[in-house]
């Protein structure tokens, strides 16, 4: 089997199977290889026969002498690169040579005939078109001399007969013929699965090249993108490690793209992107690296050559980006925020670099401000906001919080009037959580519609079981400036009024000053509703945000919460005493009732009543309390009371 290895080649090439354009050095080898093992075997055996054959013995050791030291050579050169095409033309001068001996010594109308018209398909094999055609030439010229001049020159050669040489001659040009036509279109084929081979090759690097692109390249500013950038970074992070340099991250966020988008249309929007995009690395040249993370995020690298993190470049930079960009004639204006991380100080690999700068920019954006560096406490304060966001959602469900109750003292009479409900949590993992701090998460998550409903149920019910008891008070309920936007606080309201079966008389619902800030029309309309429904309305907290007091006139206000700062700040600061007294006046002037949070003492206490103040609530008279602690303090003080009066 591994002798006939040689010979499956020879006939694949043959019969144009092989298809090869050009062919290389280490094809051509093996070629040269295999004609010699054809070719000895075959000149041997023509030699043999030719001289055993009576009256041919000289063509015969003629062709066996050239046989063995032509083809030898030729086999001999095969291995060496440079004398490749040398070889070949041994091996056809090889056949040539033969041939003409053949022709001279009359073995072409011998055995030699058998062999001779080999040879242009031989030549053009090895040769290609071209060369193949000009080797037939001269074989043909060749064997054309042999035949019918040899004879008149050599007096050795063999004479022909006329027609014999006629037969011959027309053998000879229709073998070359049917050589050249098989090679031709034998090539053509070739030429043609080349060049489908090639265009197919090229698709396919073309298609290659264009799918890794897209995996690291973003196709709208044709920035990298998101996995280039880690790439880029850890590089960078390498380098830097390598020189003792510092680097930047700077996350940067375009704000609003998403409505801007809606406006101007997916078209115009890339062109905004592709724009911004731009203007921020022209700005930045070649002190940073740009990559698009997401679709209006930015990240740039900033390379340092000092250790200290000087922020000013950054902020110049920054604040050196165009906001205002014209698209198809409308001027759009973009804003961002900037997060800025920087290695080594905040991290040593590429992928918390990323992120911590990505948190700078939460951070920033949280804080209202254009450009934050990263801090650590504040990533630790969003990361116990989230942990408490997703505890509340579940305490919420399974009935965690409770109500704590603060008594509300008259000042003329110095009985309990009401009490403030104030929320209580305390989380199995967490602790006690003040209200300070999730009130603003559940405001911010969306929570607090579903925590408000819940407080008002709790409220109402023990209100409706403290009537039931003889205990008449009206109770407090906070109201966060979420819950008056939401257009159906006045049907959950509604429902619950009937539900417990109380008047809404006895309902104080407080919103604080800072909700009044900026009153859209809904909130209007919900406070107009509740006053319609019955309920008393208090401002919370009055004189933190600077509210007139005419201003509050046509919102149907009943009382007014004096800030406990006043209280702490009025026992040493006249000016303090002044502004809770005038406060008191104007809101008596507006027939408003006023309340004093914050008590914690008789001389504050005395100095409210001196002033007129209504209402009091302070640790003066009672911390808040749950619901049954709270009743049983209330029933208690009452009787004191009584027994202080008619003493
Ligand atoms: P706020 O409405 O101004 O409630 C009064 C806060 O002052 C309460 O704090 C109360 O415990 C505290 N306080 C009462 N008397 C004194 C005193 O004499 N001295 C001092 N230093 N503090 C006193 P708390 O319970 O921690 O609530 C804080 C804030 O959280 C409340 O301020 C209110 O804005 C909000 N909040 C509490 N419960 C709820 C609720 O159920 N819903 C809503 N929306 N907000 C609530
Ligand atoms: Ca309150
Ligand atoms: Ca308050």
């Amino acid at each position: 089997m591994r002798l006939l290895m040689p010979y499956t080649g020879i006939v694949k090439g043959v019969l144009g199977m092989v298809a090869r354009h050009e062919l290389s050095a280490r094809q051509r080898k093996p070629h040269i290889r295999q004609l010699v093992y054809v070719a000895l075997p075959c000149a041997l055996l023509l030699a043999l026969a030719n001289y055993l054959q009576s009256g041919y013995p000289l063509p015969g050791m003629i062709v066996a002498v050239t046989a063995v030291l032509l083809l030898g050579a030729a086999f001999f050169m095969s291995g060496h690169e440079k004398l490749l095409s040398m070889a070949e033309s041994l091996l056809l001068l090889f056949a040539l040579l033969a041939s003409v001996a053949l022709g001279l010594l009359g073995g072409i109308a011998g055995s030699g005939i058998l062999w001779i018209y080999a040879f242009p398909f031989l030549a053009l094999w090895l040769k290609g078109q071209r060369q193949g055609a000009q080797w037939s030439l001269i074989w043909l010229l060749a064997m054309a001399f042999s035949m019918l001049a040899g004879s008149s020159i050599f007096p050795f050669a063999y004479a022909y007969d006329e027609k014999f040489v006629l037969q011959a001659s027309a053998a000879l040009l229709f073998y070359s013929a049917i050589a050249l036509a098989y090679n031709f279109s034998r090539s053509q084929l070739e030429e043609k699965l080349y060049v489908s081979e090639q265009g197919m090759q090229a698709k396919t690097r073309d298609y290659v090249s264009r799918l890794e692109l897209a995996a690291y390249q973003d196709g709208v500013t044709g920035l990298p993108n998101r996995l280039r950038l880690l790439d880029i970074l850890g590089r960078e992070i390498a380098n830097a490690q390598e020189r003792g340099h510092t680097l930047l991250v700077a996350h940067i966020r375009l704000k609003k793209m998403f409505e801007t988008a809606n406006l101007i249309g997916p078209d115009a929007s890339d062109k905004l992107i592709r724009n911004i995009a731009a203007t921020m690395t022209a700005t930045v040249g070649s002190r940073g690296i740009f990559a698009r993370v997401r679709r209006d995020e930015f990240v740039c690298i900033y390379r340092k050559h000092t250790e200290d993190i000087n922020a000013s470049e950054i902020i110049r930079d920054v604040l050196a980006f165009r906001l205002e960009y014209k698209i198809n004639d409308y001027a759009v204006h973009i804003d961002h925020t900037i997060g800025v991380a920087s290695f080594p100080s905040h991290a040593g690999d590429a992928e918390t670099l990323l992120r911590k700068a990505a948190q700078a920019m939460l951070q920033a954006q949280f804080a209202n401000q254009g450009l934050a560096f990263y801090d650590e406490r504040i990533e630790l304060q969003f990361n116990r906001q989230q942990l408490l966001f997703v505890q509340l959602h579940e305490t919420l469900h399974k009935g965690g919080l409770s109500l704590h109750y603060q008594g509300l003292i008259d000042l003329q009479t110095g009985a309990v009037i009401g009490a403030e409900a104030l929320a209580r949590w305390i989380d199995p993992v967490s602790g006690p959580v003040t209200p300070a701090e999730f009130i603003p998460i559940a405001e911010k998550s969306g929570l607090i519609k579903a925590f408000t409903l819940w407080t008002m149920r709790e409220a109402f019910g023990q209100l409706a079981r403290w009537r039931a008891e003889g205990l008449d008070l009206f109770v407090s309920i906070n109201l966060s400036s979420r819950c008056i936007l939401d257009h159906q606080l006045i049907d959950d309201v509604r429902g619950l009024l009937k539900e417990y079966n109380i008047p809404a008389e006895a309902i104080v619902l407080e919103l604080s000053e800072a909700s009044f800030a900026d009153t859209p029309e809904t909130a209007l309309q919900n406070m107009l509703s509740l006053h319609k429904l019955g309920f008393r309305l208090s401002i919370d907290d009055f004189g933190t945000a600077h509210t007139s007091l005419s201003s509050l006139k046509d919102l149907k206000i009943d009382e007014l919460k004096i800030d406990q700062s006043f209280m702490r700040s009025m026992a040493s600061d006249v000016g303090s005493r002044a502004i809770v007294l005038s406060t008191i006046q104007l809101a008596h002037n507006l027939n408003l009732r006023v309340v004093a949070e914050g008590v914690e003492s008789a001389r504050a206490e005395q100095q409210l009543k001196d002033m007129g103040c209504d209402i009091a609530q302070g640790y003066h008279y009672c911390k808040p309390m749950p619901a049954d602690v709270f009743s049983q303090w209330a029933r208690s003080w009452q009787i004191n009371r009584r027994a202080v009066l008619s003493a």
